[in-house]
């Protein structure tokens, strides 16, 4: 049976010594939050699993729910409100590349995290099979898809001059994040035990913003 306690920003972490105090998170540093700040009832729990110390983990026979309110007052959580304001003021939509925002800001303002992730990745899929199908008459989906457009030997999609081994290193590295994004991240919620947190979506944001930006100076062959 191992404690579990969330940090501010909302993640996850394994408290082995609930005796010790002010603890930070191992990701983010941010402190643990053990109580509501409001009427200092007990947030986190322990989860009944097998611990596996040599790799960290603990079985995945359990499923781990990030409360959005206190249990016991119904005030916000900190991972909740504080961080999603904070997000919002920070200009991100500014920089972000805009078919991401037009895709998933409204799915972050109300909330949905992992789906403003999944519809934003879904989108690049889509976007990428068209102009697979056009260029080729093929329709591919998914990892194939990846690999098929931007294959450093015959690449529908071309990123960088395939003339010289630094451009076939860059355009195989491409190859390689598209194809990683949409097999581990198209559906953030299907692979992880907790539902994502605002702060965890932007992160997965700037890396569609990223691919979207460079499919948009890309050359399609
Ligand atoms: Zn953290
Ligand atoms: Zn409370």
């Amino acid at each position: 049976m191992i404690p579990y306690e969330f940090c501010r920003k909302g993640h996850l972490n394994y408290v082995l010594d609930r005796n010790v105090k002010d603890q930070v998170c191992s990701l983010c540093r941010e402190k643990l939050v053990r109580e509501c700040e409001k009427c200092l009832g007990k947030i986190g729990s322990v989860i009944i699993g097998t611990y596996l110390p040599a790799i960290k983990r603990v079985s995945t026979s359990y499923k781990i729910e990030r409360p959005k309110l206190c249990g016991h007052c119904g005030e916000i959580l900190p991972w909740t409100k504080n961080m999603h304001d904070k997000i919002d003021g920070s200009g991100i939509w500014k920089i972000i590349n805009p078919e991401v925002r037009d895709v998933s800001k409204s799915r972050f303002d109300t909330g949905h995290y992992a789906d403003a992730v999944e519809s934003v990745f879904k989108h690049i899929n889509s976007k990428i099979k068209k102009i697979y199908k056009c260029k080729t008459g093929t329709e591919l989906d998914g990892v194939n898809l990846m690999r098929k457009t931007f294959t450093p030997s015959e690449p529908v999609v071309v990123i960088d001059n395939l003339e010289t081994e630094t451009g076939k290193n860059i355009q195989q590295g491409y190859m390689e994040l598209f194809t990683g994004s949409i097999s581990a991240i198209r559906n953030p919620k299907a692979h992880e035990n907790i539902e994502i947190s605002a702060d965890e979506c932007v992160h997965f944001l700037f890396l569609a913003s990223l691919l979207l930006n460079k499919l948009h100076e890309a050359q399609i062959r």
